[in-house]
């Protein structure tokens, strides 16, 4: 498809993935050689593994304003999910059943919940407003007396849109509710401070943060009662049993610490790129933005195209080099369009319509302008090819 190897290419998929950072690599590269240690043996080696994640978990914990033994590192963030609701709904089952999340959660939230209803579990799924905002009224009212955890997350993954977490940390907190947040695409992007937003437990991931792929973690606030998923040697606090990722535990710290540098910046000039794209793809005729205009990440667009299927501007983009994502996955897993797109109400020809861009650090505008350039021209060969729909 890419026929020409040394054409430019242009990667704005960073909700994906991100790529690792050249300082990140080059502070792992030890921990895969001579510094090859078990952080759990007592010699020279083990000691050297371990220090470097105990520094590790102290970086990581000053980011959200918590404290280093409130860092369980795990394999991601599906993982530190997983192991945020299964681990409370076990641990607390004494107390209640219940557990509050959204509708536009990632899988790696829906399906843990979907499992534990297979297990006596009761889980409200929340509707969002047609911006993706849960109401935290709606999370209020959803809220009896065997409500255990409430967990919405911190900001959206496809459409970008910013959660009132702060709100609905008070309302858990003055319900005696466990409250989590998946903030995996907000971490080290936009400030979170887990005392002045009242959370219990957090996830987070490496690999949205140009830190390598297979590390993430969990904060979990001291005294929550919260079971392991993962028994054995009682790495982690206990609740997270098997030899530690140095490598990758170190090369997230050091992402953190880079990402935490260039956050005020690096928002700003997002925010300016990313409302640049909004203001000229607007300009053509049938898109409409999806997701919150104002409350959203800096590196987010998520759009609708009357008339065009996602999957084949997806296609055309990438022959010119230019790496997006879309809502809809027509070749792909399913025929259905995605959960988070039909849950703001979005028809089926909206929803295989969209398009969306994700912004990431080595992003200039010069990117930007040929995306702009391109797009309105596919777009217009695509509506020729199928002018029924246009
Ligand atoms: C990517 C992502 C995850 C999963 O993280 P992995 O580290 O890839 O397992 C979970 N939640 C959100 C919101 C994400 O964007």
């Amino acid at each position: 498809m890419l026929k020409n190897i040394k054409m430019k290419r242009i990667y704005l998929d960073h909700a994906a993935t991100t790529p690792v950072s050249k300082e990140v690599l080059e502070v792992m590269k030890p921990y895969f050689s001579e510094k090859f240690g078990n952080a759990s043996s007592l010699h020279s080696f083990g000691i050297e593994a371990r220090e470097a994640i105990k520094k590790a978990r102290k970086i990581s914990s000053k980011l959200i304003n918590a404290r280093p033994a409130e860092i369980i590192f795990t394999s991601g963030g599906t993982e530190s999910n997983n192991l945020a609701i299964k681990g409370i709904a076990f641990a607390n089952k004494n107390k209640g059943n219940h557990i509050i999340t959204s509708k536009i959660e990632h899988p790696a939230i829906l399906k843990p919940c979907e499992w534990l209803e297979k297990h006596g579990f009761k889980v409200t799924y929340l509707d969002v407003d047609n911006k993706g905002m849960v109401n935290p009224k709606d999370v209020e009212k959803a809220i009896t007396k065997d409500t255990i955890l409430v967990s919405i997350m911190t900001a959206n993954n496809e459409i970008g849109t910013i959660e009132p977490i702060t709100e609905i940390g008070k309302i858990c907190k003055k319900n005696k509710v466990y409250f989590h947040t998946d903030a995996v695409q907000a971490f080290g992007k936009i400030p979170i401070d887990i005392k002045k937003i009242n959370i219990d437990l957090l996830s987070a991931s490496s690999h949205k943060l140009y830190g390598p792929k297979g590390v993430g973690l969990l904060f979990v606030k001291q005294d929550v009662k919260i079971e392991a998923l993962s028994h054995g040697g009682g790495h982690e606090q206990g609740l997270r049993s098997g030899t530690e990722n140095a490598a990758g535990i170190v090369g997230f710290a050091t992402a953190i610490k880079l990402a935490e540098k260039i956050m005020k910046k690096e928002a700003e000039r997002q925010t300016e790129l990313r409302n640049k794209i909004i203001k000229e793809i607007l300009k053509i005729k049938g898109v409409q933005l999806n997701g919150h205009p104002s409350q959203r990440l800096p590196n987010n667009v998520n759009i609708s195209i009357k008339g065009i299927e996602g999957e084949a501007l997806l296609i055309r983009l990438n022959e010119k080099g230019i790496a997006i994502s879309t809502g809809s996955a027509c070749s792909t897993k399913s025929l259905k369009p995605s959960h988070v797109l039909t849950s703001i109400d979005l028809n089926d020809e909206q929803a295989h319509g969209s398009l969306r861009i994700t912004l990431g650090k080595d992003n200039k505008e010069e990117d930007i302008n040929y995306l702009l350039r391109e797009l309105p021209k596919i777009i217009n060969s695509l509506r020729k090819i199928n002018p029924l729909k246009w």
